[in-house]
């Protein structure tokens, strides 16, 4: 087990971006038009450069990263996209970062390390620890509420990934820390605790999100792997993706993930859906526009994906999903 990570800042309140750009200092903004429009009009001053955000594959944010003019920091406004661009232009250019989420619908803020695509799959690389994260109430509490309380996926996910942990560790010796399994079930009992608060996007909900995702990340770093929170409903997220090649609302598409999961673990399914379901996450297939081939089709290969990518071992190679286990999944995660 390591020690703690470092603290990364973070800032609640009413109009922080305000002053977020340090005064004579050449910074870019890496954005996309939706939060920008709504953030510009906070800024006292005009950025050096703003850079709006188009796409997650790895090749482009290179050359993108290559072109841009010389800089002195990287500010990252929007959702989980932007957090990840501005990180990989800090990371690349070894300049500060401060990231201000646009919305709370994943941890990305709050995490060391970036993900990009490859070739349409996931991947992660680099380590950056931004300088602060300003959480502007005034630019969060604009976005539709759906978006924000569906960061409660990101902790969600906790529910799944614990099992898989702990089945790792009986079936390969996979080391296994007890009392950060319980630190994160923790977690899980704090979320269903403000569920009205997550589900109404209150600031109060908000913060207590935020929070949530830096006590997450911490025992992530601590274990020295994302075992505490990543396990088979993020791997079957990733296959999903890969394979419809369209991008989703992370926390909705990982809140199905743990339900399809939970039944595949045979781990209290009706529970975690009464508290999925009290949060109200959009969590059905109709719901993301998943149909009900490819939902099928995206269970019966998670395994197959999981071992190409060398991903964790889990649910899914212990038990094998075939069409009528498939179907099955699927109805009972309804
Ligand atoms: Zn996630």
């Amino acid at each position: 087990m390591r020690e703690t990570p470092p603290e990364v800042p973070r800032h609640y309140g009413y109009g922080l971006l305000h002053q977020a750009l340090p005064r004579h200092e050449q910074w870019l903004v890496v954005t996309m038009p939706e939060p920008w429009q709504i953030a510009s009009r906070q800024f006292a001053a005009t950025p050096a450069h703003v850079h709006h955000v188009t796409s997650m594959d790895e090749e482009q944010i290179e050359r993108t990263t290559q072109s841009l003019p010389s800089i002195d920091g990287v500010l990252g406004i929007g959702g989980g996209s932007c957090m990840d661009f501005a990180k990989y232009v800090a990371w690349k250019r070894q300049i500060p970062c401060i990231l201000a989420p646009s919305i709370v619908s994943v941890d990305a803020c709050l995490t060391d390390a970036i993900a990009v695509r490859r070739q349409g799959r996931v991947h992660y690389l680099g380590q950056v620890y931004p300088a602060a994260v300003l959480v502007d109430f005034e630019l969060i509490c604009q976005a539709p509420p759906e978006l924000n309380r569906a960061g409660a996926g990101d902790i969600l996910s906790i529910h799944t990934a614990l099992f898989d942990w702990q089945l790792a560790h009986r079936h390969n010796n996979e080391p296994y820390f007890p009392e950060i399994a319980d630190q994160s079930r923790a977690l899980l009992h704090t979320l269903f605790t403000h569920a009205d608060a997550i589900r109404e996007a209150t600031p109060e909900g908000i913060q207590i999100l935020m929070e949530l995702f830096r006590a997450e990340v911490h025992l992530c770093y601590q274990a020295g792997s994302s075992r505490p929170e990543e396990g088979s409903e993020h791997f079957w997220a990733y296959n999903l993706e890969y394979r419809v090649r369209r991008p989703f609302v992370h926390g909705d598409l990982i809140a199905l993930g743990v339900l399809l999961m939970s039944a595949l673990q045979e781990n209290d399914l009706p529970g975690i859906k009464a508290r999925i379901q009290d949060l109200g996450l959009r969590y059905t297939p109709e719901a993301l526009q998943i149909p009900e081939d490819a939902l099928r089709d995206s269970l019966i290969t998670a395994h197959d994906y999981s071992v190409e990518d060398q991903l964790n071992f889990s649910i899914l190679n212990v038990r094998p999903v075939d069409e009528q286990l498939a179907t099955h999944l699927i109805a009972s995660a309804r």
